[in-house]
């Protein structure tokens, strides 16, 4: 296709035949928040936006864009924090927006599963577990507006790692349609199954670059019935990591929650974000928000927790600690740690990573990218906070107080000095939020050659006109 024209009228008009006139937004103005990441800084240019009300609608676009040769940029929420969800700024892109397929299919008590469609909202898929007598465990700052498609796709982490695995834990079955337009139907609840090559693993994580996730089968836990939260003040960071080994050592498995924060991020928090107040009287450098599960009401949760940060206190691990004694205090704590990115967001444009190295790395990590990072650009803020119970950082840098860089250029100056440190420390430079486009060029230089060679021959195999989220993950 010529590079700038729009879509051919006839096929807007098929286009319209398939989804109807409620499935497609064609004039500027509606295309706008769908165009633009949820940072505010990647902007692309649509040709226009399709949402299908079906896995078979989905199939019928896919399928005519395909013949059609036109690039289609896969979109549940749009909360993607690395531009994987928007399309480039040539106009010849086609969103294809999955947030109309959001219904429920099937829930299996016995089996604990639910089967839900890709438009689904996370946090009202966890309601649907709740309504239910169970939980749905995945849990992150974007759950009011992420789906369970985005989820998938990017292998979503969030705050319950620790116990129950990221996204592709949850997954036992995938309905997906592929980039030639037929339809997977790889929907089995099975916890067990030998039958060679496990095709869903290819597809979650792969940001939409493989084919367009319609329905998910996902596990099912007991719910938590008994919850014991704290907020904790460690000296440093090796004290957290410390107390982490502790917390499991006396709880075991509860231990669902794990997440470090700098005393400067919870700064943000109560500089940017209205109504939250710091619940120790006095400031301390780190803190640790922990957070315990039992499925039994009967369970002693809140004195285990009391006991062990009490020893913790006598090792010199916790300095200070603030224990939830109801729900709205718990949701005060957790609150401090999910506007993170919001104060962030306000307080300006940062170099966001979203590292991971081994939990036992976590401490050299962050004092030599501190180091390393102060030394090359004098008067760099740097805001660590994250799941370092999965060895999970986010690490942003800030330029000094009232200076604005050219981010073109300090962006990949920021990013060499920080992904040198993980890589040299056995970590990865994306454990969350993906590679999108925003990374996509660092990773030849962090990935080895013969991983990127398979992953490159993958896409071929299964998207072999290149037409699945162009430019994403990998360069055409
Ligand atoms: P989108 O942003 O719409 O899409 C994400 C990717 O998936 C894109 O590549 C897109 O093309 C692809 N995609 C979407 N739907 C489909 C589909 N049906 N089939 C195939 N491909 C598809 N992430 C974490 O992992 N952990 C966190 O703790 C976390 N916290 C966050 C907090 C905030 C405030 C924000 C804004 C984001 C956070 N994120 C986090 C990142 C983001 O929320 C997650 O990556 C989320 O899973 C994306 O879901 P989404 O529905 O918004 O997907
Ligand atoms: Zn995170």
């Amino acid at each position: 296709m010529n590079d700038r024209a729009p879509l051919p009228a006839t096929l807007v008009e098929r286009l319209r035949a398939i989804v109807g006139d409620r499935g497609l937004l064609t004039e500027a103005p509606d295309l706008e928040p769908y165009a633009v990441d949820w940072r505010g800084q990647i902007r692309g240019r649509p040709a226009l936006l399709v949402r299908p009300a079906s896995t078979q609608e989905t199939a019928d676009v896919v399928a005519l864009l395909a013949g059609a040769g036109v690039g289609i940029v896969p979109q549940a929420g749009n909360t993607s924090l690395c531009g994987a969800s928007v399309p480039d700024a040539s106009g010849t892109q086609v969103i294809l927006n999955v947030s109309r397929m959001n219904r429920v299919r099937a829930v299996d008590l016995q089996n604990n599963t639910v089967t839900v469609e890709a438009g689904c909202v996370l946090a009202e898929l966890q309601r649907v577990a709740a309504d239910n007598d169970r939980f749905f465990p995945l849990s992150l700052g974007a759950e009011g507006s992420c789906e369970v498609g985005g989820n998938i796709s990017t292998n979503a982490g969030g705050t319950q790692v620790l116990r129950y695995g990221n996204m592709r834990e949850q997954v036992l079955g995938l309905e997906v349609v592929l980039p030639d337009g037929r339809v997977w139907d790889g929907l089995r609840g099975l916890r067990k199954d030998n039958t060679g090559y496990d095709l869903k693993h290819l597809f979650i994580g792969a940001e939409g670059t493989l084919g367009i996730v319609t329905a998910a089968v996902l596990k099912l836990y007991p719910r938590p019935r008994a919850i014991a939260t704290a907020l904790v003040a460690v000296p440093d960071p090796a004290a957290a990591v410390d107390l982490l080994g502790r917390l499991r050592a006396a709880c075991g498995e509860r231990v669902t929650g794990f997440e470090l924060i700098a005393r400067v991020c919870l700064d943000l928090v109560f500089r940017h974000i209205a109504d939250r107040r710091d619940p120790f009287a006095t400031p301390y450098p780190w803190y640790a928000l922990v957070e315990l599960f039992d499925s039994s009401a009967e369970s002693s949760l809140a004195q285990l927790l009391e006991d062990a940060l009490g020893e913790a206190a006598e090792a010199g691990v916790v300095t200070d600690a603030v224990i939830a004694s109801n729900e709205s205090q718990r949701l005060a704590l957790w609150e401090l740690r999910e506007n993170a990115s919001d104060a962030q967001k306000a307080e300006g444009v940062s170099v966001k990573h979203d590292v991971s190295v081994p939990v036992s790395r976590i401490v050299e990590f962050i004092g030599e990218a501190d180091r390393a990072l102060g030394a090359a650009f004098p008067g760099i803020r740097t805001v660590a906070f994250g799941h370092v119970g999965d060895g999970n950082l986010h690490y942003n840098a800030f330029p000094p107080p009232g200076e604005a860089p050219d981010f073109g250029q300090w962006t990949p100056q920021v990013n060499r000095v920080v992904y040198g440190i993980v890589q040299r420390l056995g970590g990865s430079i994306s454990a969350e939020h993906g590679i999108g486009t925003l990374k996509r060029d660092e990773l030849p230089h962090y990935k080895a050659a013969l991983e990127l060679d398979l992953m490159r021959a993958i896409k071929g195999v299964l998207d072999p006109r290149g037409i699945m989220n162009p430019g994403k993950v990998l360069r055409p």
